[in-house]
């Protein structure tokens, strides 16, 4: 048996049964990282090899399939692995934050190829904001072609576009108008998604792992797997904890006009309010200051001991194993060390088997995540399809 590639957004399984066509195939070779023989596809699929070589033959001729080394040294004409051709495909994720956008460039592998950091101000009008990120985005590719884009957005997302944006922090953006403008700037389908969630799957380690990711900058907001499948919930608002009223923020007005919200307790945006940290003007020069500011220091430690509050409801609704804390308020140290010691001290034991609370992989993370959906997208079955089938046609 080789080994599994994460399937995300999936039953974190390769297909299984009867399903033969182009788009299955190829699901089947992006599963495993060794690739399989034509005889290995035979075996597992059960198609007769007529149909399985058709298959293969519109998946070679769209250049979506190679054939890479051989599988084994053996007398004879060794077999040869055939392989998802990720090679040379690259994919754009754009992280949209409060006041900077993060952009990645990077291989299907996940190596990150090129970086570009651009302040921004998201209360500023839609157009402007995204022309901007869109300009650095042109720049980075430097002529490249990438295969897809992934945006990452700090607000809930629906992927229909259905749910409303009123009273989150793009209330005033239009987020079908800024795919479109984006898919046609780019050239290349765009794929929006929250920040927080985005994260989360780039934090998946294990194809059949529960984990929470959570991002505390600005805002706060979380990404959640259950058994290697992402939770977009009914309308694309799960693990939106920000807004959740929690009486230790009782009297604090949040940004999203009610009072006593999580994220007027426990955010990069709350800390700021403070009045004795007010002064330091940016979330980065207040985080900066967190070693050597008694005031800061403090106030992170309660910020992360309330966090610890909300998630530990979060632990007994969803037993996850993990949850990866992170964003430029997420990572300091004294914020986790006070997030952890409330969970633990909050959730009952039995969800707290084994449960780690770690920082995240920040840096990256949610790049990955953005980069994996995108390919997931770009590859489901039905999308392999229609690209053949346009092929053909
Ligand atoms: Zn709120």
């Amino acid at each position: 048996m080789t080994q599994q590639r994460t399937l995300v957004g999936g039953s974190g399984q390769p297909p299984a049964g009867p399903a033969t066509s182009a788009g299955h195939v190829l699901q089947l070779l992006r599963s495993s990282t060794a690739g399989y023989s034509r005889a290995d596809l035979l075996d597992i699929t059960g198609m007769a090899r007529s149909t399985l070589y058709e298959r293969l033959d519109a998946l070679f001729a769209a250049g979506l399939v190679y054939e890479s080394t051989p599988l084994r040294s053996q007398r004879g004409r060794p077999p040869r692995a055939l392989r998802f051709d990720d090679r040379n495909k690259l994919v754009l994720a754009i992280e949209i934050g409060h006041t900077h956008a993060s952009i990645h460039l990077l291989s299907l592998g996940r190596d990150i190829v090129a970086s570009a950091r651009l302040p921004i101000e998201i209360s500023q009008p839609q157009e402007g904001v995204a022309g901007a990120v869109i300009e650095e985005s042109l720049r980075l590719l430097d002529g490249r072609q990438p295969v897809g884009a992934g945006v990452g957005l700090p607000a809930p997302v629906d992927p229909l576009h259905r749910l409303g944006l009123e009273r989150t922090v793009l209330a005033h953006w239009d987020l079908q108008r800024l795919q479109d403008v984006m898919e046609a700037r780019l050239d290349c389908p765009v794929l929006l998604e929250n920040d927080a969630r985005s994260m989360a799957v780039g934090e998946v380690r294990e194809p059949l792992e529960s984990l929470v990711a959570v991002k505390v900058s600005t805002g706060v907001g979380s990404g959640i797997i259950v058994r290697g499948a992402l939770v977009r919930g009914a309308h694309g608002a799960a693990g939106d904890i920000g807004h959740v009223r929690i009486p230790e923020a009782a009297g604090r007005l949040c940004r999203c006009g009610r009072d006593g919200c999580l994220a007027a307790a426990a955010s990069g945006r709350a800390l700021l309010a403070e009045p004795e940290l007010a002064g330091y003007g940016s979330l980065r020069r207040l985080v900066d200051a967190c070693g050597s500011d008694p005031a800061v220091r403090s106030a992170v430690t309660e910020a992360g001991r309330v966090l610890g509050r909300a998630l530990a409801a979060t632990v007994g609704t969803l037993n996850p194993g993990r949850i990866a804390v992170g964003g430029l308020v997420g990572v300091l140290p004294d914020f986790l060390a006070a997030c952890r010691q409330q969970i633990l001290d909050d959730a009952f034991e039995p969800s707290l088997v084994d449960l780690e609370v770690v920082s995240a992989d920040s840096r990256t993370a949610t790049a990955v995540g953005l980069c994996k959906l995108v390919e997931e997208s770009l590859y489901a079955p039905e999308r392999v399809e229609q690209l053949l089938a346009q092929r053909g046609g």
